[in-house]
């Protein structure tokens, strides 16, 4: 009997410095912190060695924070814990997020050797002013050479993260930005809106950031839609392009309501009926995972998914993808008629040209999909 699929998410909480807009849990490791994060690490996968036993794993990612601001050794074991704990399945994407300017030829080719056969690089934009303006570390031109040193490693699967909506950034430097990106022909490309996010220096200081106004940034959202589209990446997620074959099976698992197991400090899991995760106390996680007492300590959430929450669930995250709510599926799930429940709540907005709904699929359009959110908010009782 074919076993069931997992997939396996690794959160590095590392990074050289602290981007202004950034609400991630990371920060600059102290002395001897690393080392002693990647053993809790390991401690943590081990743990779930015989819980994940009859699963076989075909998405791991590795995210941050950055990643490959860890050694080549650092990575390289960190790699083979992930193949020796679980059952990786032959042809399984293995993710690494990378920080352009924080990975070199033999990093990069140690990566594909050790099994990592996708990267993603955070990106952001094609002018160093706007890069500047975000507190990136990097150059433009260290992106273009970490992408080259990438592609000749032999990574044959490349995400380009992006931005719209930052300081300085005009309609015509994110249309630059996209010219920029097209050119160096990624698989995958990910375009996300800024949020202000409390608690960072762009919250505090958003009244005085010459940032682009609400319609500008509407109409960067549609440009990179009309752009990538000509271009041949299918926009399949609200935030995510793909070329044909290249949606990332990872991201898909979280939106496909599928299991996945999270290691490290502020990683989500969905995994044995419940979402939990743990607390992003790096201290706590680790002491915890050196000297066990009591694992729920170290959780900052943990949720048991009753129906109810299954099936909001279920409509939020479908209705993230441009491929929508599968009517068929949603009956055989849940045992009832997706427009009868929801027909009359969605019918101001398929009137309007948010939603299109047929006899098979309910999605939002493009414009929709901008405003997803809020339709969600409005039809959805959470
Ligand atoms: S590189 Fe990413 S995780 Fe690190 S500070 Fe910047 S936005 Fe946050």
């Amino acid at each position: 009997m074919e076993k069931e699929k997992l997939g396996i998410y690794i959160h590095i909480p590392f990074c050289k410095s602290k981007c202004g807009y950034c609400d991630f849990c990371s920060h600059t490791p102290k002395k001897g912190e690393t080392e002693r994060y990647l053993n809790a690490l390991m401690l943590n996968m081990q743990d779930f060695s015989s819980s994940a036993k009859g699963y076989s794993v075909d998405t791991v990612y590795i995210g941050g924070g950055t990643p490959t601001l860890l050694s080549k050794k650092h990575l390289k074991d960190l790699v083979d814990c992930v193949f020796t704990t679980f059952n990786v399945e032959k042809g399984a994407e293995i993710t690494i997020e990378a920080n352009p300017g924080t990975v070199d030829k033999s990093t990069l080719r140690a990566l594909v050797s050790a099994g990592v056969n996708r990267i993603s690089f955070g990106f952001q934009s094609a002018s160093d002013k706007e890069l500047r303006a975000l507190g990136r570390i990097h150059t433009v031109q260290e992106f273009a050479d970490s992408f080259k040193a990438a592609r000749s490693a032999g990574f044959k699967n490349i995400n380009v993260d992006l931005m719209y909506g930052i300081p300085h950034q005009t309609e015509d430097s994110f249309a630059k930005t996209l010219e920029f990106v097209k050119s160096l022909s990624p698989e995958h490309i990910s375009v996300y809106g800024l949020k202000i996010e409390e608690g960072t220096p762009f919250y505090e200081a958003q009244d005085s950031l010459p940032l682009p106004d609400e319609e500008s940034e509407y109409r960067m959202y549609r440009t990179a839609h009309r752009m990538l589209d000509a271009a041949g990446y299918e926009h399949y997620e609200i935030s995510n392009y793909a070329r044909r074959g290249f949606r990332s099976k990872h991201n898909m698992r979280y939106w496909k309501d599928e299991k996945y197991l999270g290691f490290g400090v502020a990683a989500h899991s969905y995994f044995g009926g419940q979402r939990y995760a743990y607390t992003d106390d790096i201290e706590a996680y680790i002491r915890e995972m050196e000297h066990p007492s009591s694992i729920s300590d170290i959780l900052s959430e943990c949720t048991d998914i009753d129906v109810f929450t299954k099936e909001t669930e279920y409509v939020m995250l479908r209705m993230r993808l441009f491929d929508g709510v599968d009517l068929m599926e949603y009956r055989r799930e849940f045992g009832e008629d997706f427009m009868r429940k929801y027909g009359a709540k969605l019918e101001r907005y398929i009137n309007g040209g948010f939603v299109t709904a047929n006899s098979t699929k309910c999605a939002f359009s493009l414009k929709g999909m901008y405003v997803s959110n809020y339709i969600l908010s409005e039809i959805l009782d959470f």
